[in-house]
């Protein structure tokens, strides 16, 4: 039994006192649910002020991206060594990533590799533009960025995927749950034909991409998918704690 995951993705928002705002606001209730993993990842500068406050609760801390390089002269970046010190979890290839900022399959699969080494759990998101949905090229989209990320591993050792379309990404135009299953069941099937049958079961794969508190049992209910990582929503208290409460419910039966 895969044990199902929300993850928010709170981007560049919140300043640390806003976030440790944020984080009390949510705490609490967020505790009191079970059977499922309750992921925050704000931005770097409030990890440690997060964890401090949650420490001793089920609620489990994620970073948004890593540098590849354990330490060294590369000025403003952060090394897995150090997230590791404070997260078990770490976004890697995020479109926002892909896009601004040029990660290529390559680079994605130097940090996921990284990540690894020191036992940090990536959340490796991959998904396609609209244009490349239209156009019918979701599978050989997302099964290039999944094997580009994942060349030479052998394990995933608790590495989960994030299905992400981009034209879902903040548009406020989730995929319908059918739409999201099939693509987390081809990837499913991809992870089978890599690593065999029985990763292919175990791993967690969760949809993103404007998931909110409607939508949110539409795409638990749907037998493929792990969970979400949001973002938008995880920003909303009220809304992030009604999206973990109906996976809960959905999953718990
Ligand atoms: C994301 O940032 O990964 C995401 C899915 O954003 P949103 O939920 O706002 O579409």
């Amino acid at each position: 039994m895969r044990v199902p995951m929300i993850a928010g993705n709170w981007k560049m928002n919140t300043t640390v006192s806003e976030a440790v705002e944020l984080v009390s606001e949510m705490r609490q209730g967020l505790d009191q649910i079970d059977n499922v993993d309750k992921v925050i990842c704000p931005p770097f500068i409030s990890l440690a002020a997060v964890k401090e406050l949650i420490k001793g609760s089920s609620i489990k801390l994620g970073g948004q991206n890593i540098y590849f390089e354990e330490k060294g002269a590369y000025t403003g970046e952060i090394s897995p060594l150090m997230l590791a010190d404070l997260c078990e979890f770490v976004i890697i290839g995020h479109s926002e990533r892909r896009q601004y900022f040029d990660e290529t399959g390559e680079i994605t699969n130097k940090k996921v590799r990284a990540a690894l080494k020191v036992k940090l759990k990536p959340i490796l998101c991959v998904g396609e533009k609209l244009e490349e949905n239209e156009a019918g090229r979701t599978e050989e989209i997302v099964t290039g960025q999944l094997k580009a990320s994942l060349a030479g591993l052998d394990y995933l050792n608790g590495l989960i995927i994030a299905y992400e379309p981009i034209w879902a990404i903040g548009t406020g135009k989730a995929a319908t749950g059918e739409q999201a299953n099939e693509t987390i069941g081809l990837i499913r099937r991809n992870i089978a034909k890599l690593y065999g049958k029985r990763i292919a079961q175990d791993v967690r794969i969760l949809y993103g991409g404007s998931v909110t508190a409607a939508n949110a049992t539409e795409l638990i209910n749907q037998p493929e998918i792990d969970g979400a990582l949001v973002g938008g929503a995880s920003l909303k208290a009220a809304e992030f704690l009604s999206i973990v409460k109906q996976t809960s419910e959905i999953r718990g039966r």
